[in-house]
């Protein structure tokens, strides 16, 4: 077992939806600790750099298009496997597939609005918490 940080994003639905709160309650009563919290609204081209992985891909735009639609919160979360955990919590990509108690089965809209991201790996991780957080405002 390891000790992780992971980002987390609230996307534009949840926060449109005004459950913030209980996406981070929920996350908080899995035992995870929060290090960072803000709410902020990403340009289209912030959010087209923070996704450029998924630049090829046929939903790039629309994704990038809801993404910088409205104010995200971004988070990072610590704890035991905190990456692929906070990822079983969240639930599958599509809320319809998602399982059932998982944010994205709660309170996700549809395959494209779905409520949450979270880092997929440690690698994405790294490069995702500095992309919203300085070091100073991470805190332990
Ligand atoms: N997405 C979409 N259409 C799709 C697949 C994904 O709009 O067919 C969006 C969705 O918001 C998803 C994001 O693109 O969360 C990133 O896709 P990925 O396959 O990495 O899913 P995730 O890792 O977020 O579960
Ligand atoms: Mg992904």
């Amino acid at each position: 077992m390891a000790v992780e940080r992971t980002l987390m994003l609230i996307k534009p639905d949840a926060v449109r939806k005004g459950v913030e709160g209980k996406i981070i309650a929920h996350v908080q009563e899995k035992g995870f600790k929060l290090l960072a919290l803000k709410k902020l609204k990403l340009t289209k081209e912030q959010a087209q750099q923070f996704y450029i992985v998924h630049k090829d891909r046929p939903f790039y735009d629309e994704l990038c298009e809801f993404m910088s639609s409205g104010p995200i919160v971004a988070m990072v979360w610590e704890g035991e496997n905190a990456i692929s955990r906070i990822r079983e919590i969240m639930g599958a990509t599509n809320p319809e597939e998602a399982a059932e108690g998982t944010l994205r089965k709660l309170y996700g809209t549809n395959v494209g609005e779905n409520a949450v991201h979270g880092s997929d790996s440690p690698e994405s991780a790294t490069v995702e918490i500095p992309f919203f957080f300085s070091r100073l405002e991470i805190v332990e």
